[in-house]
């Protein structure tokens, strides 16, 4: 069976990224507004006043977007995509008429020439979400036709569910809702000086009192830091027993990683939402820069490249908790086939009282009760998303 046609399309529901707010009408038991309408989250921008207070204020705002894959006999595989235009018309006017013709169970082969193709102008960045697209949506397409989940054409599951841990600043409503694992973003970073630092470990504190010492903790610091930062704030929060410190550097200060992990050797280290293409992922593993690798499957090139990042992984005696891996059935899948994947990232938008059931979401997406879930078994990725969901994208 060979791909037909290969295009970006908009969709006509109401919730496509897990961001998105649902309908007023649907949070009726809300209790207060989310994290993520308030307060400071450290990132790379904080060194500049204007952008300081509020990270939406500059992060980009391109539409969440499809990449339909059709076979010659009208199935189709679908998947999410980001970053709007610019994505799209690297998958409309570049690869797509490149791979049309080619075959449908050949996952492996287009998810190669397709950062080949890339490499005239970079496979990271950019480029590496519309690869992302294509090889998720190539897995959908290859479950569909061969009526399996794609967990099970991975050679999963390896587990009876999946555990899930909760992202986000809202703690106290994560404990009601049974996670027993969570991550808080990092208010402050080295822009904030010693008055940002010491609100930083009062809040890591606070925390910890709150979740108690049968709850893992760990910190996300999204790029915010610089070495001297990282280093004498993970000294600072040593008391507290955080599970890991996540991202502190930009993800293209390879050396600087290196450097870390030699300056705090008892703190577990995270990384790799930032990095694409499997080579970083590589380098990292090799020489044990950080304790876990985290791809984002719709952002590392789909879940081709997680496949062979968890092989490296493996190889090096390290794991990989994918970045939002229980946010999306691409996600939930892989976590739920891959043995190196231990634990399911669940990144919660939703305010206080209002239940991930009823958050923003695509139909057929699992959500978890008590922190544990399941993905669907329903075909490719089990989306249920209908033609009658889909438009021709807007440029
Ligand atoms: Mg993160």
């Amino acid at each position: 069976m060979k791909i037909k046609s290969i295009h970006a399309v908009n969709l006509d529901m109401p919730a496509i990224s897990p961001l998105a707010r649902p309908s007023e009408a649907r949070y009726k038991t809300e209790r207060r507004p989310s994290w993520l309408e308030s307060g400071p989250v450290a990132n790379p921008m904080t060194r500049y006043p204007r952008y300081a207070s509020y990270r939406p204020s500059w992060t980009p705002t391109w539409d969440n977007f499809g990449c339909v894959i059709e076979a010659e006999d009208g199935t189709w595989g679908f998947a999410i995509a980001q970053h709007g235009k610019p994505v799209a018309s690297i998958i409309d006017e570049y690869l797509g008429p490149r791979l049309i013709g080619e075959d449908c169970m050949a996952v492996e082969k287009i998810y190669d020439m397709a950062v080949r193709m890339c490499a005239p102008f970079g496979a990271a960045g950019i480029a590496s979400y519309a690869v992302s697209a294509i090889d998720l949506a190539m897995w959908d397409l290859k479950g569909k036709l061969l009526d399996k989940p794609v967990y099970e054409l991975l050679g999963g599951p390896a587990r009876d569910e999946l555990f899930c841990y909760s992202t986000g600043g809202d703690t106290d409503w994560y404990m009601e809702l049974g996670f027993k694992a969570t991550k808080l973003p990092c208010p402050f970073g080295p822009a904030d000086g010693l008055d940002g630092l010491k609100k930083n470990v009062q809040f890591i504190a606070d925390t910890r009192e709150l979740v108690g010492d049968d709850v893992e903790l760990m910190l996300d610091c999204w790029m915010a830091f610089d070495l001297e930062y990282a280093v004498r704030l993970a000294e600072a929060l040593r008391p507290y027993n955080m599970k890991w410190m996540e991202e502190c550097l930009r993800s293209e200060d390879i050396d600087s990683h290196a450097v870390l992990r030699e300056r705090v050797p008892w703190q577990t280290l995270a990384t790799g939402e930032h990095w694409y293409t499997t080579p970083p992922f590589q380098y990292a593993a090799a020489h044990h820069l950080v304790d876990i690798l985290q791809p984002d499957i719709n952002w590392v090139g789909g879940m081709t490249p997680i496949v062979k990042i968890c092989a490296i992984a493996e190889s090096a005696g390290i794991s990989v908790i994918p970045h939002a891996g229980g946010n999306t059935a691409y996600g939930q899948h892989a976590c739920y086939a891959m043995p190196a994947i231990p634990w399911a990232e669940t990144f919660v938008a939703s305010p206080p009282g209002v239940a991930p059931e009823d958050a923003a979401k695509l139909p057929g997406v699992s959500t978890p009760k008590d922190g544990r879930m399941k993905p669907s078994d329903a075909p490719g990725f089990g989306l249920e998303i209908l033609e009658s969901h889909l438009a021709p994208f807007a440029y």
